[in-house]
């Protein structure tokens, strides 16, 4: 029998690759009619830790198959380039082009037991892709890792642009924002959308070309973002249709056993299995997330005063102006870093780690809390294993995120929302045992909510949930897009 394909185009790098991976993976097990195939960018930083992951997955079944595309070679960005990290991006993406057409033709096209090209799944960094599902006569459609109500906030940037024909300032106020169910302060977007070295234009040209394509797949689901995905189908003009199908969560392979050395992995979870339910607080800042001296000791100072259990994964930033992800403390000594005999004051109820497996320590049930900078892969884990979060938010669209949870959804206590980690600023120790304190409390409100979402987030993904039956509206759509085409 003739299948139809679907190629994915993730941006570089693992977290862009996991989710588009994961949603692939649903839709095979769920279709037997698809075939995907994953063009792999390396990441312009080194070659990215995923050989064993893909290989793993490309041998346990011959429906996926990953076709590293080769770097470019007349990639050269300028210095300008290399100040802003988003026009570095966007740059290095837009010149795999030609060579993401050329695989497609090769090889996604000479598969024998396909019969046609059903569309590109694209990356939201990867919306200048859009011209080569145009070049190729098939529908393009965006994948997106992030929430509904970011989707609509990168919507709305042309649409505010072409009203106002100006860039957003930090100190315009309060923006209504339609996927958000209260004004956002202009100073808690994102970074790059304030930035003048062309972080905002890249992100209103994603904005804009995502109504190009002929759908929007998120990876959220409705009873979490019901008036973000109602904003989405009704307030933007020529907006495609949108498919919830979250959360996408990869609890059976374990990728970051896979995708990273996680060396400490039995010693974490053996001392969690020695801690009371509920008693500890994990903090965790994503794949990026990392803290200078300075704000590490307020954080031990901070985790002693609030006297909570704590399993804390320290990361150090990377040197000074160099675009490459944080590393762990722990080979350079962190007690070198930390304040003088904490880890002796905290032994037996404190543990400081490096990369820690992070859904294995959500659904243990001594963690009580999440100290998370709000990357949404964190928010739907720990809302998945019903886990209330402290908002600390660091860079990319977290700061929206970290505002979503508390001011729109009542699901998050409040440490900071607008953080940015690059202007320097220090959180104090009582400032964040405060936060702490308040969230471990064991019958608040926002506790009892993160319960409720729980229920309904795995309830989402089972036959009869919003999430499966958007998943089968899907389905039809592409089915039937690729018959018009
Ligand atoms: N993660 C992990 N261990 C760590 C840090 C991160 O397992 O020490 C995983 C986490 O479970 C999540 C992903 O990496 O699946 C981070 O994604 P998120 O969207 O939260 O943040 P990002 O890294 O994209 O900023």
């Amino acid at each position: 029998m003739k299948k139809v394909d679907l190629v994915f185009i993730p941006g570089p790098g693992a977290g862009h690759l996991v989710p588009h991976v994961e949603f692939a993976k649903l839709l095979l097990d769920r279709d037997d009619r698809f075939l995907v195939t994953v063009l792999l960018m390396d990441s312009p930083f080194g070659t990215s830790p995923t050989p064993a992951y893909t290989k793993l997955l490309g041998e346990s079944s011959t429906s996926i198959r990953f076709i590293n595309l080769l770097p470019p070679l007349d990639f050269s960005p300028s210095q300008e380039v290399h100040k802003s990290f988003e026009k570095f991006m966007n740059e290095y993406i837009d010149c795999h082009k030609t060579c993401v057409k050329e695989a497609i033709m090769k090889h996604a096209l000479s598969r024998s037991n396909s019969g046609l090209l059903a569309g590109l799944v694209v990356d939201f960094l990867c919306t200048s892709m859009i011209d080569v599902g145009n070049e190729l006569g098939v529908p393009s459609y965006l994948f997106s890792p992030s929430s509904a109500a970011a989707i609509g906030l990168l919507l709305y940037l042309p649409t505010r642009h072409d009203e106002v024909g100006r860039e957003i300032e930090e100190f315009d106020g309060d923006l209504v924002i339609p996927s958000y169910a209260n004004p956002v302060p202009s100073s808690g977007l994102p970074e790059v959308l304030l930035n003048k070295r062309g972080g905002y234009t890249t992100f209103m040209n994603h904005g804009r070309r995502i109504k190009e394509t002929k759908g929007i797949i998120v990876n959220t689901y409705e009873e979490l973002e019901s008036h973000a995905v109602k904003s989405l189908m009704n307030n933007f003009d020529g907006a495609p249709p949108v498919y919830t199908v979250g959360p996408l969560i990869d609890l059976k392979t374990q990728s970051e056993k896979l995708l990273f050395d996680v060396k400490e992995r039995d010693g974490i979870m053996k001392w969690l299995d020695d801690q009371p339910d509920s008693s500890v607080v994990f903090l965790c800042f994503g794949s990026q997330g990392s803290f200078g001296e300075e704000q590490i000791k307020e954080i031990a100072f901070g985790l002693e005063q609030s006297e909570v259990r704590f399993l804390w994964s320290m990361r150090k930033p990377p040197p000074r102006d160099q675009l490459e992800r944080p590393r762990d403390y722990n080979s350079d000594h962190p007690q070198e870093i930390l304040p003088i005999g904490f880890l002796e004051r905290t032994e037996g109820i404190g543990f400081v780690c490096g990369w820690a497996p992070q859904k294995e320590v959500l659904s243990h049930r001594s963690i009580g809390a999440f100290v998370s900078h709000c990357g949404w892969n964190s928010i739907l884990e720990s809302l998945w294993f019903g886990v209330p979060i402290v908002t600390w938010p660091m860079y990319a669209e977290q700061q929206v995120n970290a505002f979503q949870m508390v001011k729109d959804l009542g699901l998050a206590v409040e440490l900071r929302l607008g953080y940015k980690v690059m202007n320097g600023e220090v959180l104090a120790a009582d400032e964040i045992a405060r936060a702490i304190k308040c969230v471990m409390e064991t019958d608040s409100v926002v506790r009892k909510k993160v319960r409720e979402k729980s229920e309904k987030s795995r309830l989402a993904v089972i036959e009869g949930g919003s999430s499966f039956a958007a998943f089968g509206r899907m389905i039809e759509d592409i089915l039937r897009n690729k018959v018009i085409n």
